[in-house]
């Protein structure tokens, strides 16, 4: 059956594990613990457990899994927070959400994450805490950056919306997960997400018990025992239905991370056997200390042609998708946060340049040929 082209297939993913899905929805109905209940607590040990042991909060998102992370680290309004200027505008809107001061740096155009050399440029006497972020699935380098948090003091919170899976290797050899490196680490279940739910979810990740302790309290109106609120806090929780859909996919998460590996393995083997398409776009350069789990498969494309081969791709029916179109600089909420723009330029550049081609668990070889052919057909 002749299949359209998606940018993600989370239908087709739904139809291979629906009996067990519908059950565990299902088990979650009948039960009528519809908040917190077996569902979560089962879900939030297993993901504990695939996290090296962390701590795990479940919470309603994984922008606020970021806000409740910087709120449980107890920052003040005049501390500065370190963030790649090229990232989803969540990793910023909650630094400027809780009255504290986004300082952008930029990102390396190879891995479009930050350096040490980027986040070192950030640096001020009122720094308190830095945001990496591992974006579109490949962790950033974190043994010089958690040294650089270590020598300054900061708390490192880690953005792992999209990178869920992937294991960092230490120069020792001993790897870890990203999100449980740093102080904090946060993750988003948003369906398209590599481990998604069917509506929104989040959680943080920990491995000192205090701070779970806390997190858990400023997530749930800032109570440990019920009607005493000790802090500020917020309403965030995950619901037990998309838990019970999480526990389900966790399972399969592994294979999922494979299978995204293996079509961008594809889809630069055949850009590479392409000869002259080199000269016009770079496949994703996969760095030494990580593994990469693919949340997107992202070229940059030279020449300014991009938006031109966007085009030319819809017209043959093939999605493709910018991620991000402008970098937090240049966004209209953030431009009373001035940074010089020669500080910047790699952020602007990728933000020109990126082209994410459909990368889901679903690619058929069948399909990602046609998508390169029509690629090639843009450049001859
Ligand atoms: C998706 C995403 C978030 C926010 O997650 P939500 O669940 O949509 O709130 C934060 N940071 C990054 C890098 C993301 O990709």
């Amino acid at each position: 059956m002749e299949q359209k082209i998606q940018m993600i297939d989370l239908k087709g993913q739904y139809l291979k594990i629906r009996t067990e899905v519908d059950a565990g929805i299902q088990e979650v109905i009948d039960s009528s613990a519809f908040i917190g209940g077996p569902a979560v607590k089962d879900f939030a040990a297993h993901l504990s457990a695939y996290m090296d042991g962390c701590h795990v909060v479940p919470c309603a998102n994984g922008t606020d899994a970021l806000q409740i992370a910087l709120m449980a680290l107890g920052l003040k309004p005049g501390d500065e927070v370190i963030v790649p200027a090229f990232t989803y505008v969540a990793s910023a809107e909650v630094i400027g959400l809780l009255g504290l001061t986004p300082v952008m740096v930029d990102v390396d155009p190879r891995t479009f994450n930050v350096t040490v050399e980027n986040l070192r440029k950030g640096l001020s006497a009122n720094t308190k805490a830095i945001i990496p972020v591992h974006l579109f699935g490949q962790s950033c380098d974190m043994e010089p950056i958690l040294a650089f948090a270590r020598e300054n003091g900061l708390y490192v919170v880690e953005d792992n919306a999209q990178a869920i899976g992937a294991e960092y290797t230490f120069s020792d050899g001993h790897r870890e997960k990203t999100g449980t490196m740093g102080t904090i680490g946060c993750t988003s279940f948003f369906p398209t997400k590599n481990l998604g739910c069917y509506g929104d979810g989040g959680a943080l990740f920990t491995r000192d018990e205090v701070l779970a302790e806390r997190i858990r309290m400023v997530a749930n109106h800032g109570q440990v025992v019920k009607y005493h609120h000790k802090v500020i806090g917020c309403n965030s929780r995950l619901d037990s239905i998309q838990a019970a859909v999480l526990d389900v996919k966790l399972k399969h998460l592994d294979d999922y991370c494979q299978a995204r590996h293996e079509a961008a393995a594809y889809y630069t083997k055949r850009l590479k056997a392409f000869d002259p398409l080199e000269q016009h776009v770079v496949a994703p350069f996969e760095a030494s200390y990580s593994t990469h789990v693919y949340h997107q498969y992202t070229l940059l494309v030279k020449e300014g042609r991009r938006d031109a081969l966007r085009e030319h791709l819809a017209s043959k029916g093939i999605p493709s998708m910018v991620y991000y179109p402008l970098p937090l600089q240049e966004q209209e909420a953030f431009r009373h946060i001035t940074r010089a723009a020669e500080l910047l330029e790699a952020s602007k550049q990728c933000a020109a340049s990126v082209l994410s081609l459909p990368m889901h668990t679903e690619l058929t070889h069948a399909m990602q040929d046609e998508i390169i052919a029509a690629i090639v057909s843009f450049f001859k």
